[in-house]
């Protein structure tokens, strides 16, 4: 079993590459694709009398209309993302409404990164800082309820949902355990799976799952993974996601000269990841593709 990531392509781009995407990896018999949510974002223009003008910029397409195209032209089950960061209350609401007509009922919910040129994430006035409390809008949503307490007149399929969850540690959290309390709580509120960042160790997935099952979080916890294909990333990645490479496939990466190398490694170190990962009983396997759709296709083939 096996799902995949894509973002809505960025304005003024084509849809081929997100199309193609998927064109590649249907061959497989996904169980799902993930549609990410990127939260507007501020740019500041300089003004003829020294002040700057801010207004407020969305690069990308609305992940609803995305995950809908997907369904309607592929009929494969979307799971589009849904964030605090960037979005109200009502925001919120008007998405869930969206994502019942369309009859979308599966989503992941996600307190979102925070924006650009923030030092910190900052909720919207009206809106949550935490996955947690965002949870607490679709319960009540699920319940019946608008989020100002009115009756929804006539409720539609609840939403189920997963959450994002972190094998080396959200970088904000102070330690594993409040970590892991957190995820137990997004549990406890109602998320039936768990989907972890990226990673290149598996030791790190192994331990923190045994982690996760003492302190009684049962919930599935699907590993999240993305192949190496450029040697930026030796930089990129660990800064971007907090996330460590490993020494073994850091030293190997850091031998070859061209990208074409660093992503035939890439490949092969993904597909032992994956391998060790079913053989040990991981439930499924989660591809973030971007920039290495055609690494995953090089490791689904050798997959499924
Ligand atoms: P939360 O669960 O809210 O946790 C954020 C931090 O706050 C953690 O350190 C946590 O320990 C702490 N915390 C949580 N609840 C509480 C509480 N009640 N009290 C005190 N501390 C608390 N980002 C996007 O912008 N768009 C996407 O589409 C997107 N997709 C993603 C998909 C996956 C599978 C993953 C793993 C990440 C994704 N992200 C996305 C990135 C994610 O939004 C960031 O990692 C974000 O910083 C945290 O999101 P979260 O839902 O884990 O937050």
């Amino acid at each position: 079993m096996f799902s995949f990531e894509v973002l809505p392509p960025l304005k003024g781009t084509g849809t081929e590459a997100l199309f193609r995407t998927i064109d590649l990896l249907k061959e497989y018999n996904p169980s799902y694709i993930n549609i990410t949510t990127h939260r507007s974002e501020y740019v500041y223009t300089p003004q003829d009398n020294g002040t700057f003008l801010r207004s407020r910029i969305r690069r990308r397409p609305g992940t609803i209309a995305v995950a809908s195209a997907i369904m309607q032209k592929y009929n494969i089950k979307v799971v589009p993302h849904v964030l605090c960061s960037g979005f109200s209350r009502e925001d919120i609401e008007y998405m869930l409404l969206d994502l019942q007509f369309l009859g979308i009922n599966d989503i992941l919910v996600l307190r979102g990164d925070k924006a650009k040129d923030d030092s910190r994430f900052r909720p919207e006035p009206d809106g949550y800082s935490y996955a947690t409390e965002l949870i607490g809008q679709i319960n009540k949503f699920n319940s019946g309820k608008f989020y100002d307490g009115t009756d929804i007149r006539i409720p539609g399929t609840p939403f189920s949902y997963g959450v994002a969850c972190y094998p080396e540690k959200h970088e904000e959290a102070p330690n594993m355990e409040s970590d892991l309390r957190v995820l137990k709580l997004k549990q406890d509120l109602g998320a039936s799976y768990a989907v972890t960042q990226l990673f290149y160790d598996n030791k790190n997935y192994f331990s923190f799952v045994e982690r996760a099952r003492k302190a009684g979080i049962t919930i599935p916890i699907i590993p999240g993974i993305k192949p190496l294909t450029k040697k930026s990333q030796l930089n990129v990645v660990p800064k971007t996601f907090h996330v460590d490479i490993p020494k073994e496939l850091a030293d190997e990466a850091r031998k070859l000269n061209t990208d074409e190398e660093v992503a035939q490694l890439g490949i092969e170190w993904g597909l032992n990841q994956c391998k060790e990962l079913l053989k040990e009983g991981a439930p499924s396997l989660h591809f973030y593709t971007v920039s290495a759709v055609n690494s995953i296709n090089e490791i689904a083939k050798q997959l499924f």
